[in-house]
């Protein structure tokens, strides 16, 4: 009555995992921001052996348009793992899981994209999941969140994501796939960057309720981890912009850089970092007036030539959010205010 799972030795005796990892540590985590020309926002994560594409179209037109929200805009996601993502050919198309997945994700960053900045239309997130290795619900879901920052799509914080499970009798993060397989347990789980409000938490497998909430706490932690490579990586990004939203001589096709750049534009350094609601969501395809050379670099106060015609307390943060999108900025700013005056994503409504 020996039990299958507990003979497939996980954790070897000096406590470590089958790739050395300890208990409490995650995998390598890769992410690159804006990978797609097409995509109005993308994003590349490599997450252990995962590998995951993320491309965010939008705010679009809801087809079909009963579906059409005049109130607030509307958040769809698509996850799909290719044939080839996995050992055995994967039978191309939707099925029970990436349908259960693909109902998940929107629903967890609808609690942080400002759904009412863009009635009636939606944001398409679309999830390709190219390399599977257990997790891929949580690093699409970080990816996704990234994307949607790139996209400039208002939204008040990043979502971070991780699982982590129980092994072998122990308690670990980040399970790989061999863990997943053979594992005992597995609790994904996806928290908002800033405030720590939990917006996924899922669980397969047996657990003590000691033991769940010491996974829950593991990976509150870990998605604090996260949150940093997410924020890192958007910071990266917009670094390559120059002060006039041009991007760095390495990155030539113009038509691109006039699409993005936009968007973009903003600042790479970080003095404003009001931008959190990028773009109205139609306008957001005209050119924002470029920031002047100098604003960036002021610190906070920046009464600088353009808005020096407004009076100075249109420098309040909203006033400027309007213009630049930077995703770091949202990460950083955002929360407190936002909320006041955009209604959080879960009820929201003006
Ligand atoms: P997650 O990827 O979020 O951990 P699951 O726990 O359902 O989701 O899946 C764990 C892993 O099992 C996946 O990451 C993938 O590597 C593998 N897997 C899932 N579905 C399939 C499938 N249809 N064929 C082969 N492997 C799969």
């Amino acid at each position: 009555m020996s039990d299958p799972y507990t003979d497939v030795q996980l954790i070897d005796k000096k406590g470590l995992r089958l790739d050395g990892r300890k208990l409490d540590e995650l995998r390598p985590i890769k992410i690159e921001v804006g990978v797609l020309k097409r995509a109005d926002g993308s994003c590349y994560l490599e997450w252990g052996e995962n590998k995951v594409i993320v491309g965010v179209y939008g705010p679009r037109e809801v087809h079909p348009r009963h579906m059409q929200n005049p109130m607030r805009g509307i958040v769809q996601a698509r996850y799909n793992m290719v044939s080839f993502s996995v050992s055995e050919r994967k039978r191309p198309g939707p099925d029970r899981r990436s349908t259960e997945i693909s109902k998940l994700l929107p629903e967890a960053l609808e609690h942080v994209v400002l759904t009412d900045r863009f009635p009636r239309t939606t944001v398409d997130v679309y999830i390709e999941v190219v390399q599977a290795s257990a997790g891929t619900r949580c690093a699409g879901l970080t990816a996704a969140s990234v994307a949607l920052a790139d996209a400039g799509i208002p939204m008040r914080d990043l979502i971070a994501s991780v699982a982590s499970g129980k092994i072998g009798g122990k308690l670990v993060l980040d399970l790989g796939q061999a863990e997943d397989t053979y594992g005992q347990a597995d609790v994904p789980f996806a928290m908002v960057g800033r405030t720590g409000e939990v917006v996924l938490l899922q669980m397969d497998g047996h657990l003590t309720i000691e033991e769940f909430e010491t996974l829950l706490e593991m990976n509150r932690k870990a998605a604090l981890e996260v949150y940093e490579i997410q924020k890192a990586a958007l910071k990266d990004r917009y670094s390559s912009f120059t002060e006039e939203g041009e991007a760095e001589p390495d990155a030539p096709e113009e038509e691109k850089k006039d699409e993005k750049k936009e968007k973009k534009s903003s600042p790479p350094p970080k003095a404003d970092k009001e931008p959190k609601e990028p773009k109205e969501p139609k306008e957001s395809k005209e050119p924002k007036e470029p920031k002047e050379p100098k604003e960036p670099k002021e610190p906070k106060e920046p009464k600088e030539p353009k808005e020096s015609k407004e009076p100075k307390e249109v420098k309040e943060p909203k006033a400027k959010d309007e213009k630049a999108p930077v995703p770091e900025e949202m990460v950083e700013e955002a929360t407190p205010e936002k909320d006041d005056k955009g209604p959080a994503p879960a009820g929201g409504d003006e």
